[in-house]
């Protein structure tokens, strides 16, 4: 994995502004503050780079959510099928489907600002030398 890689995918968990990977998209760095969960920046406070690109430009993330999610789940269903095993003769598939529903809460208010991130990375690229 190069360098530039890295530094993408820990401006990202970071939620970084994906311009300069300097700058915070988010006003509270604790996505555990549900009230703030969203609060944006407008533009980044450190290149000011335009956060919401247009109106209604959030709504895409829905699927990128749905997307990390999905994932999740599947590295959820993976370590516990190695640790205690599923099968559907008896109730651990019930107890899988109650750890991922509590995990998945749990990493939710990040989950929502990673596809955030994620999304806004997909249109806006990487210039350091622009950053003012
Ligand atoms: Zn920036």
């Amino acid at each position: 994995m190069t360098n530039g890689r890295m530094s993408y995918i820990s401006s990202l968990l970071l939620n970084k502004c994906p311009r300069c990977r300097k700058g915070d998209l988010f006003k509270n760095q604790n996505p555990y503050v549900l009230k703030k969960v969203f609060d944006m920046h407008d533009h980044c406070p450190v290149c000011g780079q335009k956060t919401e690109l247009e109106i209604g430009f959030w709504y895409g993330t829905g699927y990128v959510s749905y997307v990390i999610a999905v994932l999740f789940s599947l590295f959820n269903l993976a370590w516990y099928w190695l640790i205690f095993g599923i099968s559907w003769r008896d109730d651990s598939v019930y107890h899988w489907l109650i750890t991922n529903g509590i995990l998945l809460a749990l990493i939710m208010p990040g989950l929502i600002r990673w596809s955030r991130t994620l999304y806004l990375s997909f249109f806006v690229s990487y210039e350091p030398a622009r950053v003012n």
